[in-house]
C-alpha cells in the first residue's frame, strides 16, 4: 500500500511539471487579432457565447461594425489588416480578374502570388519594425507583401483543428523573447460555413457559435496559465454579417442579355457579378439589364455609388450587379446544379449585399492592457464616415440606437 501511494505521488509529481506553465514575464506589447468569419453583430445577444460576452462586457465592444463593399470574405480580412478600402488593396472582391487570369479562394497559387496584394498589412508593418509576426490562417499571410512575410506562418487549410490554431499560437507565446511574435492573427470559418448551410438564425449556427467560443476560452485559458490575460491584447473582429437566403428568389442574367455572345466572362457570386463585355457590348447589356432587372441593381462602373467606395481600381468589372437582400444573381445552368445538389429548398445564408445593411453588420470586440475596460463604442467606422465633409459620403438608413 505505501509503495502504491509513493508511485502515485511520483506518478502525479511528473505530470504537474508537464502541465506547470511558465509565467511570461517579458511580454511586450502585443496584439493576438481573431477573425471569426460571418459571426453577425447581433449573434453575441442571440446565442449568447459566454467567453465573448465576458471579453465584451469587461474590455471595448462596438455597437457594431460596418463591413465594406462588396461584403465578401477576402476583401474585408485584407482591409481589417491594411486600413484600406478594397479599390485600394486590390482585392476587390473572392474572385478577381487580372493579368489574364482569375483570382479565387480555391485557386492556392494564385492565393499566394503576391501580386494581387496591395498596400501594406499590419504584420508586414510590424516586420518593417523589426516586430516579428506569427499567423495561423489570415487572408494575405501566405505570400510576401513588399517582399515580407509573417516570420511564422501556415497555409491554409480548412480542416486544421480549431484547438490545434489555438495552442500553435500559444506556443508562438511560448518562444524566448527574442523569437516571440508580438502581432499573431487566428481565423475560425465554422461560424460562417453554419451561417451559410443553415442560415443566421438556424439551431446550427448557435452550435457552431458556442464550440468556437470553446477555443476562445481554450485560448483565454493558456493566456491566463501564462498570467498574461489581461496584459496581451485580444482585438476580436469579423468580416461580414450574414442574410437569410433561399435560392428560389433567383434573378436570371441570362434571361435579360445574352452571356455567351455578349461577354468575355461573368465572375459570379450570388450576390454580386462582375460582367466584362466584349467589345461595343456594354452600352446594350446595361441598357437591357436597366430597363428589366428586378430585386438588384446594376452600375456600369463610373456609375458606382461613391459611397461604395468600389470605382478606382483597375480590377473593378466594366458592369457590376449587385442583388437585394435575399436575393440571387444566377443563370439557369447554376440555378440547375442547385436543383440537382438539392440546395434550393428551405432557408441558407448569404453575404455580400449592400454593406449598410443590418444583417451585413459585421463584430469588434477587444481586450487587454491597450483597451478601455467595460466600454461600448458607436457603430465603426460611422464614427470616420459622418467626419467627412462631402454627406454624399455618409451611410444612410442606419438608425442610431
Ligand atoms: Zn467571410
Amino acid at each position: 500500500m505505501r509503495r502504491f501511494n509513493i508511485t502515485l505521488i511520483l506518478c502525479l509529481m511528473a505530470s504537474f511539471s508537464v502541465f506547470a506553465q511558465k509565467p511570461i514575464k517579458d511580454l511586450k506589447p502585443t496584439v493576438i487579432l481573431i477573425s471569426l468569419d460571418g459571426f453577425r453583430y447581433d449573434y453575441l445577444e442571440k446565442f449568447k457565447p459566454k467567453v465573448l460576452n465576458e471579453l465584451a462586457k469587461k474590455g471595448v465592444r462596438a455597437k457594431w461594425m460596418i463591413p465594406s463593399f462588396p461584403t465578401k470574405t477576402f476583401p474585408n480580412h485584407y482591409t481589417i489588416a491594411t486600413g484600406l478600402y478594397p479599390e485600394n488593396h486590390g482585392i476587390i472582391e473572392n474572385n478577381i480578374y487580372d493579368f489574364g487570369v482569375v483570382f479565387g479562394l480555391d485557386k492556392r497559387p494564385e492565393v499566394q502570388n503576391s501580386r494581387w496584394w496591395l498596400g501594406e498589412p499590419i504584420w508586414v508593418t510590424a516586420e518593417k519594425q523589426n516586430q516579428r509576426a506569427a499567423s495561423y490562417f489570415f487572408p494575405g499571410t501566405e505570400t510576401a507583401i513588399q517582399g515580407i512575410r509573417p516570420t511564422y506562418w501556415k497555409e491554409y487549410n480548412g480542416k486544421s483543428p480549431n484547438d490545434l490554431r489555438v495552442d500553435t499560437v500559444l506556443s508562438w507565446l511560448d518562444l524566448p523573447v527574442e523569437k516571440r511574435p508580438t502581432i499573431l492573427t487566428l481565423y475560425f470559418s465554422d461560424i460562417d460555413d453554419a451561417g451559410h448551410e443553415f442560415s443566421p438564425d438556424a439551431e446550427e449556427t448557435r452550435y457552431a457559435v458556442l464550440e468556437v467560443d470553446d477555443n476562445l476560452k481554450r485560448l483565454v485559458d493558456g493566456l491566463k496559465r501564462r498570467k498574461i490575460f489581461g496584459k496581451a491584447n485580444l482585438i476580436i473582429v469579423s468580416d461580414h454579417g450574414m442574410a437569410a437566403v433561399n435560392r428560389n428568389n433567383s434573378i436570371f442574367l441570362d434571361d435579360i442579355f445574352d452571356i455567351e455572345k455578349a461577354t468575355e466572362r461573368v465572375l459570379w457570386t450570388g450576390e454580386i457579378v462582375q460582367i466584362f463585355p466584349k467589345v461595343n457590348q456594354e452600352t446594350k447589356i446595361i441598357t437591357a439589364l436597366k430597363s428589366q432587372i428586378k430585386h438588384a441593381t446594376c452600375w456600369s462602373k463610373s456609375e458606382i455609388p461613391e459611397r461604395y467606395h468600389y470605382r478606382s481600381s483597375p480590377r473593378i468589372a466594366p458592369i457590376i450587379c449587385s442583388a437585394d437582400e435575399g436575393w440571387v444573381l444566377t443563370n439557369h445552368k447554376r440555378f440547375d446544379e442547385w436543383r440537382e445538389r438539392d440546395e434550393l429548398r428551405g432557408l441558407r445564408g448569404s453575404h455580400g449585399y449592400d454593406n449598410t445593411l443590418e444583417s451585413m453588420r459585421a463584430t469588434f470586440i477587444a481586450h487587454g492592457s491597450s483597451f478601455k475596460s467595460n466600454f461600448v463604442s458607436e457603430p465603426l467606422c460611422k464614427l470616420l464616415e459622418t467626419k467627412t465633409a462631402n454627406p454624399s459620403r455618409r451611410f444612410p438608413n442606419i438608425p442610431s440606437s
